[in-house]
């Protein structure tokens, strides 16, 4: 046993190409300082809590859609007044709406499989947690999982999960993509399809980026877990991730690859978030520095409970629903052009309360144990000896567009943006200046459409009816000219034409 476990390692640490790292560090440190970022945080801390005036000239780069600097982001954390709290987060949802509109984008995490070579220590899927059930799915087991994912529930867009093992290396990811891409479902009126593929992966060569690229890759998703570099050593005993570097750096492979979409993201609840916030922005700023694009998405997933993962009783840095809840805000406001992902593992209410916050995307209908979506669960779509972690959250889908649609929240299946080249630096422009809203609204009104047409139960389609005509009205009034154009495309796609898109 100590035997395979010891080779597995070992293919792990030679995956690792040291000259990928030396150069984005010519003088052997890395970009992100923690001295630096703890500097700021002390400075922050030692002045006087900020006072309105203050908070609002921070918020004011904020609404202009500028990145703020780590010392503007240090300070907004000293606040701690709830009226500027609450200013502070109407703020976040302003810059949501004008950047984003009031559109939620959808997705579904799908697990390829959960084998792993690490033992990090918060993980379920740890290679030291033998009380887990391991398994590959094989390519008919992952067509019948797509088949669900597209034709039952009606996702269009997926999160594709892969540990670091040999069993699931880039040549296995990118037949798995191209399986995923290659399942068409009938559905209601037209067909189910996955449209768009992202991924959650370990750091990659960028040779096998490349690959991924080619495959049809959306996102390229990649967490720090936390940029706590002693922190990320204790909780990452294997030899591979315990590479702190080269997980930093794997955005900038993904960049050096032709990858112009990708996530971060930390894992709150392994160190001190208020570090993990500064972090992020840290990333961010290098991201932009070094390609001129900042990440399409943040992430900030909370410590869940997980069979078998000791850190998760041990930490201290255990994150409250209010430390959540200003994390998010901070992060909206620090980066303001990103989009922002909150997942299931946060239950009903939390989800509730933190997508006022600047939330762009979020999933339903999740499963997450291998093979979750075809086969038949043990308890309330859960089975923990097959998942990373406890969800808080399985509502479907149907649950979801249902709740938005009285919030007055448009879901968009949306998945263009990628296909049709509004990536990249070209999207950074078009959401600093809104305009990436105007052909979002467009798209996320054809899709949903689609989805209300082929998927929907007949009471969410009612509650969703007045949104989208309230969405009709508002593209008549802000884009006369073009609007019939859209007409034509919205009556075609009404009439059961599909994946028609600007
Ligand atoms: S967190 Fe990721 S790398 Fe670590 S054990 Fe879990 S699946 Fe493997």
């Amino acid at each position: 046993m100590t035997t395979v476990h010891s080779s597995l390692e070992t293919w792990a640490a030679s995956r690792i190409a040291m000259d990928e790292i030396a150069r984005w560090r010519p003088d052997g440190r890395d970009f992100l300082d923690p001295v630096a970022l703890r500097g700021a945080l002390a400075a922050a801390a030692a002045r006087p809590a900020p006072d309105g005036a203050e908070v609002r000239d921070i918020l004011s780069r904020s609404r202009a859609v500028q990145t703020l600097e780590p010392s503007q982001l240090a300070r907004l954390i000293q606040v701690t007044d709830p009226d500027l709290l609450a200013e502070m987060k109407a703020a976040a949802g302003e810059i949501k709406r004008k950047v984003y509109d009031n559109r939620i984008v959808t997705f579904a995490p799908l697990y390829i499989g959960n084998r792993c070579v690490n033992d990090c220590l918060y993980c379920g899927l740890r290679s030291g947690n033998d009380r887990m059930v391991r398994h590959v799915l094989t390519d008919n087991e992952l067509r019948r999982e797509v088949e669900v994912l597209a034709g039952v529930i009606g996702h269009k867009r997926l999160i594709v999960v892969f540990g670091e093992h040999p069993s699931t290396d880039v040549d296995f990811m990118v037949r798995a993509m191209r399986t995923i891409y290659s399942v068409r479902v009938p559905a209601r009126v037209g067909v189910g399809q996955i449209r768009r593929v992202n991924v959650n992966a370990p750091p990659l060569r960028t040779d096998e980026l490349r690959q991924l690229k080619e495959a049809g890759l959306g996102t390229y998703q990649v967490f720090q877990e936390t940029y706590d570099p002693d922190t990320y050593r204790q909780v990452h005993p294997s030899v591979y991730k315990a590479n702190y570097s080269w997980r930093l750096y794997a955005m900038h492979r993904a960049m050096e690859a032709g990858i112009d979409d990708v996530g971060i993201g930390a894992l709150f609840g392994l160190a001190d978030w208020r570090f993990e916030v500064m972090g992020l922005l840290a990333h961010a700023i290098e991201l932009e520095r070094q390609f001129g694009i900042g990440p399409h998405t943040i992430s900030f997933p909370r410590l869940e409970p997980a069979d078998n993962a000791p850190y998760v009783q041990q930490t201290r840095w255990t994150v409250s629903d209010d430390d959540l809840e200003r994390i998010v805000v901070l992060l909206r406001l620090a980066v303001p052009y990103t989009g922002m992902i909150l997942t299931a593992r946060e239950g009903p209410e939390m989800r509730r309360r933190l997508l006022d916050c600047g939330i762009t995307q979020t999933d339903a209908s999740s499963r997450i144990a291998v093979g979750g979506y075809s086969a038949e669960m043990v308890s309330g779509g859960q089975n923990v000896q097959r998942q990373q972690f406890v969800l808080g959250d399985t509502r479907s889908l149907d649950d979801l567009v249902r709740e938005l649609a009285g919030r007055g929240l448009i879901v968009s299946f949306c998945t263009a943006g990628y296909r049709c080249g509004r990536t990249g630096e070209c999207i950074m422009d078009l959401l600093r200046s809104g305009m990436e809203g105007r052909f979002c609204k467009l798209n996320a009104v054809l899709t949903y459409r689609e989805w209300l047409d082929d998927f929907a139960t007949e009471e969410t389609r009612q509650a969703a009816e007045p949104v989208l005509r309230a969405e009709i009205d508002e593209i008549q009034r802000q884009m006369p000219r073009f609007f019939p154009r859209f007409q034509e495309a919205y009556e075609r796609t009404a009439q059961g034409a599909r994946d028609l898109y600007f």
